[in-house]
């Protein structure tokens, strides 16, 4: 399964805003984009291009490079997924949030299983996770309401979901979802609706893009 590599904070230093990508490490002096809060590159933070106005083509791109990189999703999924929105009833660019928000990997780190989602995915893919008693190991699985979701049996021993059960307090959880640290267990409530959808895009931008 293709996933991107290569230094993970240059991301949010080139779309020029905190995207939380790398779990607690994000919420300390140690974050990049606190450090050096411009955009890679040799030509440092007072570059030629960094203030040429950006074109609406630009505005776009960038939208939809963060969406692509919030999720750790590659273009051609990104594209599924875009195709997918398309053909449903809804606002498109609602519509492509709601489909990334629903995948597997996305949800276990909404319930406060994991402290990314990159580090979610890595759970997913080690097969940690039941869905309604079966084990999955496919991070874009898409959850729907009345699903439970629950870290199987045999990884209940591992140090890693011990010390998570053994926390006190369960992390704030969307409307749509609802989760249980002591029992390593939760349960998807309903679909999500833009507004429980704290990502900081402007998805118009992005239907834009593909629209052009
Ligand atoms: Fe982004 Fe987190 Fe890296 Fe800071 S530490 S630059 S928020 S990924």
């Amino acid at each position: 399964m293709a996933r991107r590599i290569g230094p993970v904070c240059r991301i949010c230093r080139r779309e020029g805003e905190k995207l939380y990508l790398k779990g607690m490490r994000c919420l300390t002096s140690k974050c990049a984009f606190e450090r050096r809060g411009f955009a890679p590159g040799q030509h440092g933070p007072g570059g030629r291009m960094r203030r040429v106005k950006p074109s609406d083509y630009a505005l776009q791109l960038r939208e939809k490079q963060k969406l692509k990189r919030i999720y750790g999703v590659l273009e051609r999924q990104f594209r599924r997924y875009f195709r997918e929105a398309l053909k449903r009833r809804g606002v498109t660019g609602t519509e492509l949030l709601i489909l990334l928000e629903r995948r597997l990997d996305n949800v276990v780190y909404r319930m406060g299983f994991a402290p990314s989602r990159a580090a979610a995915r890595q759970l997913v893919n080690h097969a940690h996770f039941n869905v309604n008693g079966h084990p999955i190991d496919i991070p874009s699985y898409l959850v729907k309401p009345g699903d439970r979701i629950a870290v199987r049996e045999s990884s209940r021993q591992l140090t890693y979901f011990k010390e998570l059960a053994a926390e006190k307090e369960d992390v704030p959880t969307p409307p749509w979802l609802r989760a249980d640290r002591s029992t390593l267990s939760g349960e998807v409530l309903a679909l999500p609706k833009r507004e429980d959808i704290d990502v900081p895009v402007k998805e118009q931008l992005i239907v834009e893009f593909y629209s052009r």
